[in-house]
């Protein structure tokens, strides 16, 4: 409708231009055999992979098939809670129902052995010193469960920073 057609009375009001409508949403996941598989060892403080007999890929968490070769992935393998940050933002913005305290990072973190980032919060440094490269190891709950959150966040380990051609190719 165009300001011309408006009624008068309303020729003056200040259009809207945004509304709040507050929505939640429930559901309930059930995991794939695969990803029981890998939320069981994290339970009990392991991350578990699984190894493709064509490409030689290691996926963390477990598929059940390779992406890439569509062929099961039956071998397991546990990798170290070690790895690289390859990939970051840092969040400086505030915004409805969120429950971090900014500035805090996000990072794509490459476990040592494994071909495929996790996603997770970076923290215990300040959030303009997290880099890409960066070493890292899991923070972990006190009390692990079967749930990714079980990883409170990565913390720095200290070690010199990977070489760029050392993740490179997991960008
Ligand atoms: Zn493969």
């Amino acid at each position: 409708m165009s300001e011309l057609t408006l009624p008068p009375a309303l020729r003056d009001v200040e259009p809207v231009r945004s509304i709040r409508a507050p929505a939640r949403l429930e559901y309930t996941f059930t995991a794939s055999l695969a990803v029981t598989e890998f939320l069981e060892g994290v339970s009990e403080g392991r991350l578990l992979g699984s190894k493709c007999p064509e490409c030689g890929n290691v996926y963390v968490p477990i598929r059940g098939v390779c992406p890439t070769d569509a062929v099961p992935m039956l071998e397991r393998v546990q990798v170290p809670d070690t790895g690289v940050v390859t990939t970051f933002c840092v969040v400086n913005v505030q915004f409805y129902g969120q429950a971090m305290e900014i500035p805090y990072v996000c990072a794509t973190v490459v476990l040592d052995g494994a071909d495929m980032g996790l996603f997770g919060m970076v923290s215990g440094m300040p959030a303009d010193e997290v880099r890409m490269g960066m070493r890292v190891r899991a923070k972990w709950a006190d009390e692990p469960t079967k749930s990714l959150e079980s990883i409170e966040y990565w913390e720095p380990t200290g070690d010199p920073d990977a070489d760029y051609d050392s993740y490179k190719h997991h960008l």
